[in-house]
């Protein structure tokens, strides 16, 4: 599929992040449904160019829990890249609306986010780098996947030479400017968890009056909040606690998670997402 800007009618806005804006739109002559990011950047043709090359990457990116990829190109001195429309949305809309997520679908969520990220990891070497609520989507048949992930080098640097690339949910290593790795996406998972499982994001508490440096500085030195024991199980409790271990050489990989009681149980529990999707507030 050669996909081009003229053969793309925006339907609506879904909402705009740091690095672009996202539309959902209807490909002209296949009548097909896609979400369409924009993102613009301030670089040479040249290095645009190598930003598109390098996005090609996720066509070869294929799993129940990725976002598919319908192609990239450029535009005017935009970068667009058109993907899988998820119809039911991104987590932190949902969790905006509707709160706390119910434990069966947080179950759920692990086991999807994981395979994903272990997919990538295993078979294309490539670490999310972005992993949050607004990343992660799900569609009306209650499939869940994640989105954005960091295949061009060149624009994960053209977006963070602009400073936008921050977010609450880098993990310490990343702030400090160490070493990324997939443990770093853990990190990422384990607060996006701990936001889903409270329906707020788990640093908030404390945090309200600080400025988003503080807050990194925060979480880089100080210990983090931990699940209230007894509303929550004691092995998800565990599971997130060890997503949290400030020190990347303790913190298990996607692959040891797989092996952990919280996501065999979880792994093993039939959801009706058709069902919890269906009565959302949206
Ligand atoms: P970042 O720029 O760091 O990724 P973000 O994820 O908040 O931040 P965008 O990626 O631009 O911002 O996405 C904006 C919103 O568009 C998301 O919150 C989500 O609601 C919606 N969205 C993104 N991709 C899709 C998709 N494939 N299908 C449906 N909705 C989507
Ligand atoms: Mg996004």
């Amino acid at each position: 599929l050669d996909l081009r800007s003229e053969d793309l009618q925006t339907l609506e806005e879904l909402g705009a992040g740091n690095g672009g804006t996202v539309s959902r739109v209807i490909h002209l002559p296949t009548k097909s449904i896609m979400a369409r990011k924009v993102i613009h950047i301030d670089a040479q043709p040249a290095v645009r160019k190598q930003i598109l090359r390098e996005l090609q990457i996720m066509h070869d990116c294929n799993h129940p829990n990725i976002v598919s990829f319908y192609g990239a190109f450029l535009h005017d001195s935009e970068i667009s890249y058109c993907m899988e429309y998820m119809d039911v949305g991104a987590l932190d809309g949902i969790c905006a609306k509707n709160g706390a997520f119910p434990m069966d679908v947080i179950g759920l969520i692990t086991v999807s986010v994981l395979k994903g990220l272990s997919y990538l990891y295993t078979n294309h070497k490539i670490v999310h780098r972005d992993l949050k609520p607004s990343n992660i989507l799900i569609n009306s048949t209650g499939m869940v996947k994640i989105c954005d992930f960091g295949v061009s080098g060149q624009l994960v640097n053209s977006i963070a030479n602009t400073f936008v690339g921050t977010s609450n949910y880098m993990s310490p290593e990343r702030i400090r400017g160490w070493n990324y790795g997939v443990q770093s996406d853990v990190w990422s998972l384990g607060i996006t968890l701990m936001e889903l499982a409270l329906g707020r994001f788990p640093l908030d508490a404390e945090c309200k009056s600080l400025t988003i440096l503080e807050l990194l500085q925060h979480i880089v030195n100080e210990p983090l909040p931990r699940l209230p024991r007894g509303e929550f199980p004691e092995d998800f409790c565990n599971f997130v606690d060890i997503c949290l271990a400030k020190n990347v050489e303790s913190r298990p990989s996607p692959d040891l998670l797989a092996k952990h009681p919280y996501y065999r149980r979880a792994e093993r529990e039939t959801v009706d997402m058709e069902h919890w999707v269906s009565h959302l507030h949206k």
